[in-house]
């Protein structure tokens, strides 16, 4: 990719030293992002980086720490559910998290140009997305208008999820948050290979909309979100 102009300028020296030090860190992005998903969850978020001094001092340039793949729902805003602010997430959203073109192509924007050392694809029960490619795969009927690019995205994880004998609606949304996961890394050689030389790590994770709570399905490098990363020996708000 030769270097676009970005929303916060072209990538200068110093740019390129924060992204050195930003992209030997994926376990700590994701450390900082469960951090901030347990204060949301405890009902003690501390609203980070949103306040207008904040605002002046990101301006100039983004450094996120964190590339969110999300599904739409409107109950699944990021910052909020990780207590973070401006600067800090980088946020693709499609309903169900589906993967196309400009997905790949904003995701290597933030790898490749950012520098950002972690994606996280951020799905959640009783997906509507999900529910809406089963009830097209059960009768047989097409959906409407672009709507139909959507259930065709999700069908190959309702495929997966009958051969692996799974029929529970959060069931196939967890493997269908695992198929989103390795859809990225087989679209994008770019992601793929960042990945390889443990510059960024992927992370699948299914979000409870009444709890709160985000629980890791999937990972690249295998195991990663299982890694014992400490959080309490730093502040993670103000180390971001
Ligand atoms: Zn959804």
């Amino acid at each position: 990719m030769s270097r676009p102009g970005t929303p916060g300028g072209q990538p200068g020296p110093q740019r390129i030293a924060d992204r050195a030090v930003a992209a030997s860190e994926p376990a700590r992005a994701y450390a900082e992002l469960t951090a901030g998903n347990q204060r949301f969850v405890s009902g003690a978020p501390r609203h980070p980086n949103q306040d207008a001094g904040h605002r002046a001092a990101v301006a100039d340039g983004q450094h996120p720490f964190a590339v969110i793949v999300g599904c739409s729902d409107s109950r699944l805003a990021a910052e909020i559910i990780f207590d973070r602010g401006l600067g800090d997430l980088f946020v693709v959203r499609t309903a169900g998290h589906t993967a196309g073109p400009e997905v790949l192509g904003s995701v290597e924007y933030a790898v490749t140009v950012l520098g950002t050392p972690l994606v996280v694809v951020l799905g959640h029960d009783s997906c509507g997305a999900v529910q809406a490619a089963r009830e097209s795969s059960a009768t047989g009927t097409q959906p409407p208008g672009h709507l139909r690019a959507v259930v065709d995205a999700v069908l190959p994880s309702l495929r997966r999820a009958e051969t692996e004998g799974v029929d529970d609606i959060d069931g196939i949304v967890d493997i269908h948050i695992a198929q989103t996961v390795e859809t990225l890394l087989r679209q994008s050689p770019v992601l793929a290979a960042e990945v390889a030389q443990g510059r960024c790590a992927v992370v699948g994770v299914s979000y409870r909309l009444a709890a709160g709570v985000v629980r890791p399905v999937a990972a690249v490098p295998a195991g990663f979100a299982t890694l014992d990363v400490p959080t309490g020996s730093a502040d993670p708000v103000a180390a971001a």
